[in-house]
């Protein structure tokens, strides 16, 4: 039973646009991810916002030891109840909680249906953790996993691109439509799938390396040149173009990661 509140009939449960909350009503949707994510018996799971729980299930159904992060504190009866002794429910904002004293001594997989406005600091948070990551499997919205699967060149190539790119294999699902959801989010959704990459490139300085990035991107229609003087002098850039063989004159979104390092490299010998 979901808690009352004082403007709700016994029962009734108003969904909050602010948390996100497009509960899935389709098993078949719950099936196909719990099958996408590919759960081992007693397999550590993060699941981000079980809502009213029936990704939950479907996951401590395939076997999954189920870790449950939820910031709506009017479903925390109606999940205590449920799954009382079943799962282990953190009730806190996920990126507030600390992951670092929450994670297993292995690996651990997420799979979630995540609220919409948190998927890029989500996204990015566990871009910083992804060691501890055996897979992701998230539903997120459908323009945000074509800019996460997105090659170099096209439009949606951006800054996630790379970063979730560099990090993970990243792998295109399927589309979800919002017919699936209560109540219906306005967008079609994807779903997901983010394995770690075993053979990333070192990068010599990783945090100028995404300063770069970001950079380049700063102003898409803008040539590199331009971008990059907010990081290096017009002198340095003219040597920063010749030892890294990159024409200046490209735009940042069509340069691939190898390019991208090259730049960092040329722009670390200027330093
Ligand atoms: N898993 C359920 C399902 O598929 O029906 C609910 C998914 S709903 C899209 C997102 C859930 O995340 C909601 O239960 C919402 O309350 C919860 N949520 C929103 N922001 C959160 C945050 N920062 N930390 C933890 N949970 C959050």
């Amino acid at each position: 039973m979901i808690q009352n509140t004082s403007r709700q009939k016994p029962g009734t449960f108003h969904h909050k646009k602010s948390l996100g909350q497009h509960f899935l009503k389709d098993t078949n949707i719950v099936r196909k991810i719990v099958s996408l994510a590919n759960i081992a018996d007693a397999e550590k799971v993060w699941e981000i916002g079980p809502g009213k729980g029936i990704l939950t299930a479907e996951l401590l159904a395939a076997g999954a030891s189920l870790t449950c992060f939820e910031i709506d504190d009017t479903l925390y009866p109606h999940l205590d109840a449920t799954f009382e002794n079943t799962i282990k429910l953190i009730k806190q904002d996920v990126l507030k909680a600390d992951w670092e004293a929450l994670f297993p001594d292995g690996p651990v997989k997420i799979v979630a249906n995540l609220p919409y406005q948190i998927t890029s600091p989500f996204l990015f948070r566990v871009a910083k953790y992804a060691l501890h990551f055996s897979a992701v499997v998230v539903m997120i919205q459908k323009e945000v996993a074509q800019r996460i699967t997105a090659s170099c060149g096209t439009k949606e190539y951006s800054t996630l691109s790379l970063k979730m790119q560099y990090y993970f294999d990243v792998t295109y699902g399927f589309t979800v439509k919002p017919n699936v959801f209560v109540p219906p989010p306005k967008v079609d959704s994807a779903v997901i799938l983010l394995s770690p990459r075993k053979n990333r490139p070192p990068l010599a300085d990783e945090a100028l390396f995404w300063r770069i990035v970001e950079t380049a991107f700063g102003n898409r229609r803008k040539m590199l040149r331009r971008n990059l003087r907010a990081l290096v002098t017009k002198e340095q850039l003219e040597v920063v173009q010749q030892i890294s063989g990159i024409d200046l004159c490209r735009r940042g979104e069509t340069l691939s990661e190898a390019e991208f390092i090259q730049l960092m490299d040329a722009v670390l010998g200027q330093r």
